[in-house]
């Protein structure tokens, strides 16, 4: 049997059910000048939010928030119990503006050995296990850092079959990064290539699926007004290029500009309330909105 290790533990793969694969329910990033533009830090608040979308029937949600985000396992799991949805948490780091001076200076083994410690054994003394790995790309260049974490968790997912999400800044970089990182024996069908729907163009995404890897398409809601018409029209055409269970969609609304319990816009909501009904009136059909939304996160999140 399958299983998805969330932060209260093992649940079985048919219990993940509708899935937000890409939020930010705690973050605390401080850019290099010291300035925290992200800052998600209400437990009440997104207790409300994660109600509003569980009431729709949302059941669960992923956690991208790595090391070097001001990532909080506590956190995360009291908010799982407060509302009874399953959270999965993330293991590994962002792009290399963010990634800790101490990780830099570590050898490849000690950085192998710290993910693999929190795999097994959960994040600092909380005993919360990961359910996912994480590397970030920035934009436009994958610095040498990036391109040596990449390889270390290669070696991970391999040992662990987990996720292996790639954060690529407003998109960019995807492609060489997905063949260094399959060159480099990452598991290919758990691969998730994150953002790259920032830049709308259809032919990148479809080459990306090409590989067989994942895409996320998680900025959904940045152009709410007109139900991200755009992206809705790039997942019909993969859909249509026979691609359907390549493709996750998500919101990324790891800031208060974003979330409704912090007078931010469109809200988590949005996705379920708004986006999935305009999708369904653009012809996607219920089944296919079903597979991209439960039975690929299901498939991918499970070991
Ligand atoms: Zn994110």
């Amino acid at each position: 049997m399958k299983y998805i290790m969330t932060t209260r533990g093992k649940i079985e793969d048919s219990e993940l059910g509708f899935t937000y694969e890409h939020e930010h329910l705690y973050t605390y990033l401080a850019q290099k000048d010291g300035a925290f533009d992200y800052e998600v830090t209400n437990l009440d608040n997104m207790e409300k939010d994660l109600k509003d979308i569980k009431a729709c029937g949302c059941n669960s949600i992923v956690d991208a928030s790595a090391i070097g985000m001001g990532r909080n396992a506590e956190f995360l799991n009291a908010l799982s119990i407060r509302t009874g949805m399953n959270v999965i948490c993330t293991t590994g780091f962002y792009r290399d503006e963010y990634i800790p001076d101490v990780i830099k200076d570590m050898s490849d083994n000690k950085v192998y050995d710290l993910i693999m410690n929190e795999i097994n054994n959960g994040i600092g003394y909380t005993g919360i296990r990961p359910g996912m790995i994480k590397i970030g790309v920035s934009k436009d260049i994958v610095t040498d850092e990036e391109f040596r974490l990449g390889k270390i968790m290669c070696a991970v997912q391999r040992e662990t079959n987990l996720p292996f999400y790639v954060h690529f800044t407003d998109g960019t970089c995807a492609v060489e990064t997905a063949k260094y990182l399959i060159d480099s024996g990452a598991v290919k069908e758990k691969l998730i290539l994150g953002h790259v729907d920032v830049p709308k163009d259809r032919y990148y995404l479809e080459k990306l699926c090409s590989f067989g890897v994942n895409v996320s398409m998680d900025k959904f809601g940045r152009d709410y007004n007109n139900h991200d018409k755009n992206k809705v029209d790039i997942v019909k055409y993969l859909i249509g290029k026979g691609y359907l269970n390549r493709i996750l969609v998500g919101g990324d609304m790891g800031n208060t500009k974003y979330l409704s319990s912090y007078s931010g816009k469109p809200g988590l909501d949005y996705i379920i309330k708004e986006l999935i009904p305009y999708m369904i009136n653009m012809g996607i059909n219920k089944e296919d909105i079903k597979q991209i939304f439960e039975g690929n996160p299901s498939r991918i999140f499970s070991v």
